[in-house]
């Protein structure tokens, strides 16, 4: 079994990619949420092989013996659009900032757009393999297939998912598509 680090651009599909690998691993899946749970990048629990990281401060290496996929969107615009409806209400973000930087919303996308800049230099040059969101929620089962054969070769991910497995999956991706619908329309 092998690690893999999901680096993901803010609001790309952590989540989604995260439930289906679970359908396709089951309990072989051990997924860490580096910012609810250690913190430590390659996980304090040795048999992480799963791990989350935006890379906020553009400072994260890939551990050695790791692989890392990328997700990101490639409209860039989405994604900024998406992380900037997410920190409406982040508390922390006023304290961080001494303001609140989201009732400025040019300011607060430039801010991002500069970060995203920097982060898609650095990721979009290392040797990851990269996903975007857009082909994701298109070609989810090929990309569930790829990531889950990084993590354990073989593995075959399951066409015939049951129903409520199904359900939840498809709603959380509704649910995401209608929001971008809703910023758009
Ligand atoms: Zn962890």
């Amino acid at each position: 079994m092998a690690k893999v680090m999901n680096v993901d651009f803010a609001r790309s599909g952590n989540l989604p990619l995260m439930l289906a690998l679970k359908t396709a691993l089951g309990e072989d899946l051990h997924y860490c949420e580096f910012y609810n749970h250690c913190h430590k990048v390659g996980c304090s629990d040795d048999k992480c092989n799963f791990q989350k990281n935006h890379d906020f401060n553009l400072d994260l290496d890939i551990p050695q013996g790791w692989k890392h996929v990328i997700t990101l969107r490639r409209n860039r615009r989405d994604s900024l659009e998406a992380w900037f409806k997410t920190d409406l209400n982040k508390p922390f973000l006023d304290k961080l900032f001494g303001y609140r930087i989201v009732d400025n919303k040019q300011r607060y996308i430039e801010m991002r757009k500069r970060f995203q800049e920097k982060w898609e230099e650095k990721w979009l040059n290392s040797n990851g393999v990269i996903i975007y969101y857009e082909d994701f929620l298109v070609n989810l089962l090929d990309a569930t297939l790829f990531v889950a054969n990084l993590i354990k070769p073989g593995t075959l991910v399951k066409y015939s998912y049951n129903k409520k497995e199904l359900d939840a999956l498809t709603e959380r991706l509704t649910r995401q598509q209608i929001y971008m619908r809703n910023i758009y329309d």
